[in-house]
């Protein structure tokens, strides 16, 4: 139901007043409505009893000792905490999971795209289009190659790169698109995969937030050429730190790991028997016991993701229909979402006004952790600090590293509305609760409505 043919008799029933919202067309129609705001009472905003006061949301990460710790426990006593059998063991299963041939972890996120970039070649000199809706470590991997990112608008429905923007951002230094899955939601893989294919781009995925996501029953981070992963605390499946690059292509994996091990051979990638390092390295392996970790998360990994997603179905169903409250929208092909956040779109109008800012504060006074996340990546100050380095200064000419130009080449007017005005997030865990704590999230949600104005009036 669109926000237009929202109705007041829908806000009561959705209010929980059940058949007194058949009484809305009668002459009680009014009562009801002021019983509705005593029922919904008052905002804990305004000092008004939280709707999860009392009430706990589930913890993150989970820990259960009595099935998870034999396995470290049995790492720590081994005395082999470095790079060996457990990790080749996570390697594996985490390669099944996501449906690709090969993984290698690395030390984190950030350093599984460095590397991947790196593997295929893009350097100095060459461009990599990117989303600005997502987080620093997808911008700082391309700038850790000394490459330059260019930013292609967001698509404000789906919280997506905005396909139908790239080719318009190709140069003759565009090496690859760097798709950011956000939220746990696929981007459009198949128009990407047709614009890179066009015009002979590389693609690494950034799936670091959307594991077992998939489009047309495939996986996203098997699309491109590389998927790239995040296992820091917050994740969907966290490690404390840590990240996996996967692929289907066996020597572009064997590189991965020749390169997170100082360069030394592994499997194709071979030399001369005591050769010592063959290719220029870095040291990013994991230990052990985070293997163990992983391997210990891993077991409720697909059960966590269901959860999650029936939840996040029946919040959405909840809320889709309240006036001014736009949940996200689905690429086209995707067959499975995962949640990494449940976002939706706000609009003050709906609200009375009320800011953005009041509307978050009041859900999280009703006891609804909930956050206006990203801020746009293209305008931070980082960019003009790289420019000015003497690596950016011999690479590019003067006029690619003008950050007035540079920031209106790079404009992207419809992610400044999503980060600036209209997002909110909702966390991962809080989908791992039950029907209930859903209700709570739409009720709170809808008491916010109820009484926006009396809140913009106080808090502005
Ligand atoms: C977390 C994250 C990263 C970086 O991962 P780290 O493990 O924190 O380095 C990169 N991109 C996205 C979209 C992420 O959510």
């Amino acid at each position: 139901m669109s926000s237009q043919k929202y109705s007041r008799r829908a806000f009561i029933r959705k209010n929980g007043l059940g058949g007194l919202g058949l009484l809305a067309a009668s002459s009680l129609l009014s009562n009801t409505i002021i019983d509705c705001t005593n029922i919904k009472g008052r905002p804990a905003i305004l000092d008004g009893s939280a709707i999860r006061k009392g009430k706990t949301w589930p913890d993150w990460p989970i820990w259960n000792p009595e099935t998870d710790s034999s396995r470290i426990d049995a790492v720590l006593k081994s005395g082999v905490w470095s790079r060996a059998t457990v990790v080749s063991e996570f390697e594996k299963k985490w390669a099944e999971t996501v449906g690709a041939r090969r993984c290698v972890t690395v030390v984190n996120g950030t350093n599984a795209l460095t590397v991947a970039l790196n593997q295929l070649g893009v350097t100095v000199g060459d461009e990599v289009l990117v989303p600005p809706y997502t987080f620093i470590g997808t911008i700082v991997a391309i700038i850790n190659n000394g490459a330059m990112p260019v930013f292609v608008d967001t698509n404000r429905e789906t919280f997506q790169i905005d396909v139908s923007k790239i080719e318009a951002k190709i140069t003759s230094r565009t090496k690859a698109i760097l798709p950011v899955h956000v939220l746990g939601l696929p981007a459009d893989m198949n128009a990407i995969m047709t614009i890179a294919r066009k015009h002979n781009l590389f693609v690494i995925e950034d799936a670091c937030q959307a594991p077992l996501a998939e489009i047309n029953n495939q996986q996203v981070g098997t699309f491109g050429n590389a998927g790239c992963y995040s296992f820091q605390n917050s994740k969907n499946l966290p490690v404390g730190e840590g990240g996996a690059i996967v692929s289907n292509n066996e020597n572009f994996i064997d590189r991965c790991y020749s390169y997170h091990n100082f360069g030394y051979p592994y499997g194709s990638v071979t030399g001369a028997p005591d050769a010592g390092a063959l290719r220029q390295g870095n040291k990013l392996r994991w230990t052990e016991y985070q293997a163990a970790i992983g391997l210990a998360q891993l077991v409720r990994f697909q059960e966590q993701t269901n959860l999650r997603n029936t939840n996040a179905a029946y919040l959405r169903s909840k809320i889709e229909s309240l006036p001014g409250i736009i949940p996200y929208k689905l690429s086209p092909g995707v067959t499975r979402p995962t949640f990494h956040l449940f976002a939706f779109r706000y609009q003050k109008e709906a609200f009375g006004g009320l800011s953005r800012t009041g509307f978050i504060n009041a859900l999280n006074a009703e006891g609804i952790p909930a956050s206006a996340g990203y801020t746009p990546l293209n305008t931070q100050p980082y960019l003009s600090e790289v420019f000015q380095s003497s690596l950016y200064k011999k690479v590019y000419p003067k006029k690619m590293l003008n950050i007035q130009s540079y920031n209106s080449n790079n404009h992207c007017p419809e992610n400044d509305i999503l980060c600036n005005e209209e997002a909110v997030w909702l966390f991962q865990n809080l989908l791992l609760g039950n029907r209930s704590d859903m209700d709570d999230i739409a009720a709170a949600i809808e008491k916010t409505h109820a009484n926006a104005e009396q809140i913009k009036k106080s808090i502005g």
